[in-house]
């Protein structure tokens, strides 16, 4: 049986970006991290020191989100045995194009990992976490999944999509205690963006700023606090005003 009252968070897509900035925020409220990442071994090291810094635990877990199969391979078992009580569905993609030049690789990369790897990381730890009858959950949509974006009609799918996923997921198990809630990032700076003409985008921005990691992330913590437990099934926007 799962121990009742873990402090794991597991952080979806922890190894840069948004991810990295949640994981560090969870580790200094006291949590222990799983983290996971696709591919980027030297950037999830980087963020595992930047944990063990702190003086808190943190595992490293390399898979696949869009893969059913490894990502239940690597976290069934180990959540059996410890259920998280908070999970961040970060990871993410963009393949932006015209939907008339769109290649169906480039639909299904982005459905795949932003969409469907939810579904699978939660296929595989829920019932764990249903058990221990406690539990956060935080997935990362975006403002393109709430307005839709032009050249993003696959992003902006996979991320309405999810928001849709958690909306439902939040009806389901709120009865059991665990908590679930999106927040959808404007325009922040990481690698995910860092080819973008910021330039072009920042005259919308009645904050005239491009958001930071942390501005997601400190989010992402109130959102895991007890005493935001009444907040449940919404979309919080983290935009600087570009969407109100
Ligand atoms: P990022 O810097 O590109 O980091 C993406 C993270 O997801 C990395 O940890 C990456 O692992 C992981 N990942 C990607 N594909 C994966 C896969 N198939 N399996 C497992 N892990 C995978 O991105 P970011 O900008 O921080 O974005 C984080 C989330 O916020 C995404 O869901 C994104 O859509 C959303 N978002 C971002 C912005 C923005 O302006 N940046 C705005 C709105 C929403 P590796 O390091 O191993 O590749």
């Amino acid at each position: 049986m799962p121990e009742n009252l873990s402090n794991i968070a597991l952080i979806v897509g922890g190894s840069r970006g948004i991810g990295r900035a949640t994981a560090i925020r969870l580790a200094r409220s006291g949590c222990d991290i799983w983290l996971t990442y696709r591919g980027n071994h030297e950037q999830a090291k980087i963020t595992q020191e930047q944990i063990q810094q702190l003086g808190r635990k943190c595992d490293l877990l390399c898979f696949d989100v869009s893969d059913h199969e490894a990502t239940e391979k690597a976290l069934r078992n180990r959540a059996e045995e410890t259920a998280p009580s908070i999970i961040v569905y970060n990871a993410g993609i963009t393949r932006d194009n015209l939907l008339v030049w769109m290649k169906p690789e480039e639909w299904s990369a982005v459905i795949r990992t932003d969409l469907d790897g939810f579904y699978n990381v939660m296929n595989s730890v829920l019932f764990s976490m249903l058990r221990a009858r406690r539990g956060r959950i935080v997935a990362v949509a975006s403002i393109s999944g709430q307005v839709g974006q032009a050249g993003q009609v696959n992003y902006s799918a996979a991320k309405a999509g999810l928001i849709g996923a958690c909306k439902a997921l939040a009806r389901e198990i709120g009865k059991r205690n665990i908590i679930v809630n999106v927040v959808a990032p404007g325009l922040i700076e990481t690698d995910m963006t860092a080819g973008l003409p910021k330039e072009q985008i920042l005259p919308m921005i009645p904050l005239g700023r491009i958001g930071q990691p942390d501005d997601v992330a400190s989010v992402i913590e109130f959102l895991c606090r007890e005493s935001s437990m009444y907040i449940h099934g919404q979309v919080i926007g983290i935009n600087g005003g570009l969407s109100t």
